[in-house]
């Protein structure tokens, strides 16, 4: 569909000057506007909002928590996986920008030759922050997206919704790109569906940081030891404590110095729980049995492994995390067959370097699959085939189950953020949808790295 700019616009613009309805509310607090909306500012999210900005679109990120970054943050996931293969940077722009000034700010470490990133959780959200800040981008913190996007008569959205502190306001925008992971826009309107069938979806983990640990003395360190992340010696014990129903919840295999850069702290991946993430009470028990668990887990490691007989635990995630939810129904979803061939599409904006790993409900084990070729992620898996204004990166992206459990991870998510939040941009500027767009256009875009206005 090939849109004139004023009709692209039409719909949003007409709306400005006759605010629309927010359900269930009297009239909205404030009414906003912008050129790109972005949901959510996870690694995919404000690396979306950056380049957008850098781009020259006037950009609002809406983000619940009170800071960027995610599961990095909040959920303490890390390392930020995996911008090598084969010993060869795969992923470079503004995710590879944002880990130097990460390092520059003594909050990661770069040079593991996987490619795989520790970083410190309270560093990132500050770079992150900075980022967006230069970059001129409007973030509404503690503010959520909440219900259906509101469309225009051509099945483009009009005006999301937004609640802060149960005050609601309303945005309107000509683009919007959905980098919630959770899907607060492609779920509604048939925009995009459960990636895997009720019931088959990766579990849900806690992650946690330990502090006084001999990290000296520790087995497996990520830093020492990338092959190896798991230490056995625990691995052993936490099984024969799930074994004899001590815990319920171990799914390890991990207690790595992954996210953590500091002396005496490791973090920790190893709680484990399935649970339908539409379901608010299964999320809650799940959530619960993983947090009631964690100082039986710490005890364990404590009795294992001599390094761990001092540890306690430092910080709780924020959030237990969902390793996938929904996908956008795109123009192209990635097969497993295209993306292990490691053929690349014209419209290749990104290459994935992690291995095909797909954590197990109710066990402690893993599908890993390691890739022979980086394997491709192309445009037209973040455009939405059925919104003509939507787009989608990160946990959203659409490809099959197999293929993302490659995808899934950060330097790849913050990747299609740049392509999104791109591709937004020059279809504001050019008044076209963006699968009008000319993909090459946005392909050469990214090969260079997009400044701020002031050259930063
Ligand atoms: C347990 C676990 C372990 C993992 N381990 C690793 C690892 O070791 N290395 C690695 O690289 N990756 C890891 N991952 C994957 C990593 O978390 C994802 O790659 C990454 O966080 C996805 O980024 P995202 O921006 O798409 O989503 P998220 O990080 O989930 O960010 C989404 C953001 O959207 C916000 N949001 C959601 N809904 C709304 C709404 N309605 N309104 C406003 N804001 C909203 C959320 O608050 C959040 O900040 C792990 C994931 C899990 C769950």
């Amino acid at each position: 569909m090939t849109l004139n700019r004023r009709s692209f616009l039409g719909g949003s613009l007409a709306a400005a000057t006759c605010p629309g309805a927010v359900p269930g509310a009297a009239e909205p607090n404030r009414n906003l506007r912008a050129d790109v909306c972005v949901v959510g500012g996870g690694p995919a999210g404000f690396v979306a909002a950056i380049a957008a900005a850098r781009h020259g679109a006037k950009t609002t990120l809406v983000e619940s928590f009170g800071f960027p970054g995610g599961m990095a943050t909040a959920g303490l996931v890390g390392p930020i996986s995996k911008f090598n293969f084969g010993g060869k940077r795969v992923v470079d722009g503004i995710p590879w920008e944002f880990v130097e000034r990460l390092a520059a700010r003594g909050g990661a470490i770069t040079d593991l030759p996987k490619g795989n990133v520790p970083f410190e959780a309270e560093v990132y959200r500050r770079v992150a922050r900075e980022m967006l800040e230069e970059a001129g981008v409007t973030c509404l913190w503690q503010t959520s997206v909440c219900g259906a996007p509101e469309l225009a008569k051509d099945g483009s959205i009009r005006a999301v919704t937004l609640s802060t502190a149960g005050f609601l306001s309303r945005l309107e925008a000509n683009l919007f790109i959905d980098c919630s992971a959770s899907g607060a826009l492609v779920g509604y309107h048939g925009f995009g569906d459960f990636r895997s069938a009720r019931g088959a979806a990766q579990p849900l983990s806690l992650c946690f940081h330990l502090g006084g640990v001999d990290t000296a003395k520790a087995r497996v360190l990520v830093r020492h030891d990338n092959e190896r992340s798991a230490n056995p010696v625990l691995r052993a014990a936490l099984e024969t404590a799930m074994k004899s129903g001590r815990i319920k919840s171990f799914g390890g295999p991990w207690a790595v110095w992954g996210s953590t850069i500091r002396p005496g702290f490791v973090s920790v991946n190893a709680t484990r729980a399935a649970a339908d993430v539409t379901d608010p009470v299964e999320i809650a028990e799940a959530t619960a049995l993983m947090r009631r668990e964690i100082p039986e887990i710490v005890e364990v490691m404590r009795g294992a492994d001599p390094a761990f007989r001092e540890a306690y635990v430092a910080q709780t995630a924020a959030a237990s995390g969902f390793r996938e939810c929904r996908e956008l129904k795109a123009l192209h979803r990635v097969t497993a067959a295209e993306f292990v061939s490691g053929e690349r599409p014209a419209d290749t904006i990104a290459l994935a370097a992690h291995p095909m790993d797909r954590h197990l409900a109710g066990s402690s084990g893993q599908n890993l699959s390691f890739l022979k070729k980086p394997g491709a992620i192309p445009l037209s898996a973040l455009i939405s085939a059925k919104c003509p204004n939507l787009l989608a990166a990160g946990g959203l992206v659409a490809a099959e189950p197999t293929a993302f459990a490659s995808i899934r991870v950060q330097a790849q998510c913050m990747a299609t953020g740049q392509a999104a939040g791109t591709t937004a941009a020059l279809s504001a500027r050019a008044g076209c949808a963006p699968k009008d767009l000319d993909a090459s256009a946005v392909v050469a875009c990214l090969r260079v790295r997009p400044q701020n206005a002031r050259g930063q």
